[in-house]
């Protein structure tokens, strides 16, 4: 599978100048949600996905997804491994297991984002299933940006990478762009001004 030609058939591969969460700014940007916005898509990438998983070994009881930008990836895998889907979200600006999900003890949960760049939000998630006694087995993502050591990748983790190390991040394939920071930036200096996706205003 070409995960970069899906992304950009889908005009999920954005080019420009963008401002991303972490406040550094890119020439890409990975816009998820309108690769996921086709179901048969999803469904195609979360199979493929799921491919690897099972060829792992892992077992998994559960996938859980941190709302938002995890859920429709975090679903179709679940569907792929035929197992249940739960999510948190962020609630006072703590990631919660909310509406009536729980988690039994030692229930096996793999964590499910779109996209994992240094995998905080994946990381918060997944602390939030060991409070209510379950077990983290893995993380997983439809692509992941290069900073965080992907299985089946010779790419090394970075020091910014937030996910445990002794647990297996899954993703189909990674895409790592030049980042820069703000103060530091050779677009900026070319004069464009900088986007933040998906917030206010822009796409
Ligand atoms: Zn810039």
């Amino acid at each position: 599978m070409n995960l970069k030609e899906i992304y950009v058939q889908n005009g999920a591969l954005l080019e420009g100048h963008f401002i991303l969460s972490s406040g550094n700014h890119s020439r890409n940007y990975l816009q998820s949600a309108k690769v996921l916005e086709r179901p048969e898509v999803a469904e195609l990438l979360a199979k493929e996905l799921a491919k690897t998983i099972r060829e792992s070994g892992i077992e998994i009881d559960t996938v859980c997804s941190p709302a938002l930008g995890g859920l429709l990836a975090g679903y179709e895998l679940a569907r792929a491994l035929a197992v249940r889907f739960i999510f948190t979200e962020r609630k006072d600006g703590e990631m919660q297991l909310r509406r009536g999900f729980s988690v039994k003890k030692d229930e096996r949960v793999l964590i499910c984002e779109d996209i994992i760049t240094t995998g905080g939000s994946a990381l918060e998630a997944g602390r939030e299933i060991e409070r209510f006694g379950g077990k983290v087995v893995g993380f997983s993502a439809i692509a992941n940006r290069g900073f965080c050591k992907r299985e089946n990748s010779q790419i090394e983790s970075d020091k910014t990478c937030k996910l445990p190390k002794d647990l297996p991040l899954f993703a189909i394939d990674d895409f790592q762009f030049e980042i820069y920071s703000a103060d530091n930036c050779p677009i900026c200096a070319e004069g464009t001004p900088a986007i933040k996706p998906g917030s206010r205003g822009n796409n």
